[in-house]
């Protein structure tokens, strides 16, 4: 996934400059680190292994006066995550960094090594590095030899890129990965995002797929992919740096958790009336995990309220598989980078399809953005935890709305349900508030929790969907291995896990699904689980607490709104025990944040 940044400088600041914003890349990446710079015209190349802070460490020492520099966080896709693979690579005249895959590497590197090139890491970035300084050899000409190149290429690729004899230059290309170009009036950026360059302007050009940049630090020119000269709109950022710092919380994660309220409150009660949903009898929501889990738990609010056939579908099988849509098909696109590789493709494959494709997205501009029909923003701000919380509450707030909005246009919205939404909503802020507030709870049940391997959470209907968000939070912020299950499901297999002391986490705010739930609840415990009943104060739990070993009662609300409550409790809960195992809450191992490899 990799973040890359580039700098043209007017002062002699760009290795600075680029480094702190390159900070502002690590969450889509963090195994290793790398920057080349243009030092009096010469072209040095500084690397280390894990985070940036590393990189910073080693290279503290050296007095770096660059005008020119492009760096890169990696997240490895080909070769071992180590200072030798690590980006920039260079061949030759020519030194880049590289977001993304070239699919056919190997065909090029055999190529390569025929004509007598040799390479140094494993990587496909280095070949894309190597072919071009051999177009470039052949032609003489920058940028001609970049779009050789990149004909060449299958795969993805946002290539920043430096030529020996022209070291205050950055030239770039991009295909299928993100990148952007920023301007101030110190000089110009290249990036993968605009967050990343927020400190120094919020000034920037979008660049589409096979366009092609020049950047020095007094002008920007543009090329379509037939290298004609095109003129961009310079668009305005409207998220500030200030959105991108801690304030005070101990993690980002923490920190997006205590946004999540306002977030919520924000979009929740839009009508989305400018979309006529009757022409449409199914929907296929398409995206990949915590965005998955957010259009399960809008499968039940379609299904069952608004009435019309969801399925859910992984982004990564839904493009390889026959999906029989048809003309009254809705396709509906979840990814809060709005950049997600698989859901993209599976955007492309659904439009081919003949679709209509509805995006909901968090990040303006984005490609999911810019190429579905129609975008609804969550407006979330920037997430910088890699594991999700804000970006997911306000993927569900969204569907709910879409979920209303489909029973007003169908007339199954009733006054009284909606009576009751628009109370909800008015306490639903402060009613967050205090449940994240009750920070103390957490950390015992975390206490419980932390030294398992293993834990279950089970639930039913739209319960056993916010189970699954709660297991995949647990997993990827403490490493602890957990498994989702509707409830009446686990005695077909999987109850055989639970034994003395197991941690069954189970979820029950359906009113008519209670008692069943209860009865799974009782299986596990009859069996040694650890049982902890997260439920509504409507329930009355003083006749099982024989059964319980903890509970969590939250208050009951309309049906639209108990699933954002629920999350809250499994987020916390997660939170505070990776936080006893002294896991790396906000940058997990293995993972990244914007998913832009398939
Ligand atoms: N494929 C390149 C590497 O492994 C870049 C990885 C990426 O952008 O995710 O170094």
């Amino acid at each position: 996934m990799c973040g890359i940044i580039g700098y043209a400088s007017k002062n002699l600041d760009s290795c600075s400059v680029a480094l702190s914003c390159l900070k502002n890349l690590e969450y889509r990446g963090y195994d290793s680190s790398g920057v080349a710079t243009s030092e009096q015209g010469k072209i040095n190349m500084y690397k280390a292994q894990g985070k940036i802070a590393n990189l910073e460490e080693k290279i503290k020492d050296h007095e770096i006066s660059a005008s020119t520099a492009i760096a890169h966080t990696r997240w490895a896709t080909h070769g071992e995550p180590s200072e030798t693979n690590a980006h920039p690579h260079k061949v030759g005249h020519v030194t880049l960094v590289h977001n993304g895959i070239i699919e056919n590497y190997s065909d090029i590197k055999q190529d390569l090594l025929s004509k007598g090139m040799n390479f140094v890491s494993e990587t496909d970035s280095e070949v894309a590095c190597g072919y071009i300084n051999y177009m470039y050899e052949q032609t003489g000409d920058k940028m001609a030899s970049i779009k050789a190149a990149c004909d060449e290429f299958r795969g993805s690729y946002a290539l920043p890129i430096i030529f020996d004899d022209e070291p205050n230059t950055i030239y770039a290309v991009r295909k299928n990965s993100p990148l952007i170009v920023g301007k101030s009036d110190d000089g110009n950026f290249v990036s993968s995002d605009v967050s990343a360059i927020l400190n120094y302007t919020n000034k920037y050009v979008l660049l589409d797929n096979d366009e092609f940049v020049k950047v020095t630090n007094d002008n920007v020119e543009i090329f379509d992919s037939n290298l004609n000269k095109i003129e961009k709109k310079v668009d305005t950022a409207t998220w500030s740096a200030v959105e991108y710092q801690k304030n005070g919380y101990d993690h980002f994660m923490l920190k997006e958790i205590y946004e999540q309220p306002k977030v919520v409150k924000n979009i929740l009660g839009k009508f989305y009336d400018d979309i006529d949903f009757t022409k449409y009898d199914n929907i296929h929501i398409v995206a990949c995990g915590s965005a998955m889990h957010a259009g399960m738990v809008a499968k039940y609010l379609l299904e069952n309220n608004a009435k019309i056939r969801t399925t859910v579908e992984i982004a990564s099988e839904y493009r390889y598989k026959e999906n029989l849509i048809t003309p009254s098909t809705l396709v509906i696109i979840i990814s809060q980078s709005g950049e997600t590789a698989d859901t993209l493709a599976a955007l492309r494959l659904a439009k081919e399809q003949g679709a209509y494709v509805l995006a909901i997205v968090n990040v303006v501009g984005s490609s999911i953005a810019r190429e579905a029909d129609k975008t609804i923003y969550t407006y979330a701000g920037p997430e910088i935890a890699v594991a999700t919380t804000k970006g997911y509450s306000s993927q569900v707030a969204t569907l709910t709305n879409v979920a209303l909005t489909i029973m007003k246009q169908k007339g199954l919205l009733e006054d009284s349900v909606m009576d009751t939404f628009y109370k909800d909503i008015e306490k639903i802020e402060t009613l967050a508030e205090d449940l994240i507030n009750s920070r103390d709870m957490y950390k015992a049940i975390a206490n419980k929790l932390y030294t398992h391997e293993n834990v279950l959470y089970i639930g039913r209907g739209i319960d056993s969907a916010s189970c699954m968000e709660g297991s995949l939070k647990l997993k990827e912020i403490s490493y602890i291995h957990s498994e989702a299950y509707a409830a009446g499901e686990l005695k077909h297999g999987t109850i055989s896990l639970v034994d003395q002391g197991t941690p069954v986490i189970t979820i029950a705010t359906v009113d008519n699904l209670y008692e069943k739930t209860i009865s799974n609840l009782k299986e596990t415990k009859a069996r040694g689980g650890y049982t902890l009943l997260i439920t509504t104060e409507n329930q009355n739990v003083d006749n099982i607490k024989d059964s319980l070993d903890d509970v969590i009662i939250l208050p009951k609300v309309s049906e639209f709104l108990e699933s954002l409550l629920v999350v809250i409790v499994l987020q916390l809960i997660a939170y505070e025990t990776a936080i006893l195992r002294g896991a790396d809450i906000d940058k997990p191992k293995n993972l990244a944040k914007s998913v832009t490899v398939e």
